[in-house]
């Protein structure tokens, strides 16, 4: 069995510390104790950490032998507004698949009274995250974006920017990365209502590419699990991944075992 993984609240030195509820957890349900292992995942990789002090609101660790790190995926999902609680099973099982960033943006047709309340709901998607990144062993937590409109989301940084839309896509998801998808990609999924026909025309004036999942409509929760497992097939624990097929192959010819 894998070595269950913290991510740390603090870092210095060779010291890392979770605190609050984090902490709490750590240290009064799973009962802690001063020289257990646990994995501990820091901005600088992952190390085997020994706890070295608990106390209710805190647990410190002294950082040991560095461990392997996952490559990053650089995927960031735009997920529009739509109900809560669908939204937050998207959040639970995109961080699952690997996703680095999530941008919860206000589309058109978002639910206004949801538009309201997202602001203050970001520490809970935060905590949701974070659960499930020690839940899937993973090396570093997705942050959690404030909400942002699509005017402002169209700009998003990335070599690939795709937005799933469910009627005018000519492209199949697939096809649109091809065999050789780039590091950094966004990924738009719209709201229960789907995109107006304004804003795919903002995101596809902004170099955007519009992708389709097939020709059923899915839930926008479905969508965006779908196609982050899509963007992230293939690119788990790849380190090739960027090189794609003709760089393993590369790989492979230049390895000194092959005169042997
Ligand atoms: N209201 C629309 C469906 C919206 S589905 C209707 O009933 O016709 C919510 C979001 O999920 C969409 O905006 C799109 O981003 C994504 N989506 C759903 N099905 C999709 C598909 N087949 N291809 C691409 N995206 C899809």
């Amino acid at each position: 069995m894998t070595r269950r993984r913290w991510l740390a609240d603090e870092v210095s030195g060779n010291r890392a510390a979770l605190t609050g509820a984090h902490a709490e957890h750590l240290a009064q349900v799973l009962r802690a104790r001063v020289g257990q292992e646990f994995d501990v995942a820091t901005a600088a990789g992952v190390f085997r950490g020994r706890v070295v002090k608990v106390a209710d609101q805190r647990v410190e660790f002294e950082l040991g032998e560095p461990l392997r790190t996952a490559a990053a995926h650089g995927i960031t999902l735009a997920l529009a507004i739509f109900k809560f609680d669908r939204m937050e099973w998207a959040i639970e099982k995109c961080t699952e698949l690997g996703v680095s960033a999530i941008v919860p943006l206000i589309a058109s047709r978002s639910e206004k009274h949801l538009v309201a309340a997202a602001g203050k709901r970001r520490e809970r998607w935060q905590r949701i995250a974070r659960q499930a990144s020690e839940q899937s062993r993973r090396d570093t937590l997705p942050e959690i974006m404030p909400p942002m409109k699509l005017k402002e989301a169209a700009a998003l940084p990335g070599e690939m920017r795709l937005v799933l839309a469910e009627a005018e896509a000519e492209v199949m998801l697939a096809e649109a990365l091809g065999d050789r998808p780039p590091a950094s990609i966004v990924l738009a999924v719209g709201p229960e209502g789907g995109w107006t026909g304004k804003e795919l025309q903002c995101l596809r004036s902004s170099g955007w590419i519009a992708a389709s999942l097939g020709e059923t409509i899915l839930r926008a929760e479905t969508a965006a699990i779908a196609g982050i497992a899509i963007v992230c097939a293939g690119r788990r624990h790849d380190p090739n991944h960027h090189e794609g097929l003709e760089g393993i192959r590369r790989k492979a010819s230049e390895s000194p075992l092959r005169d042997v």
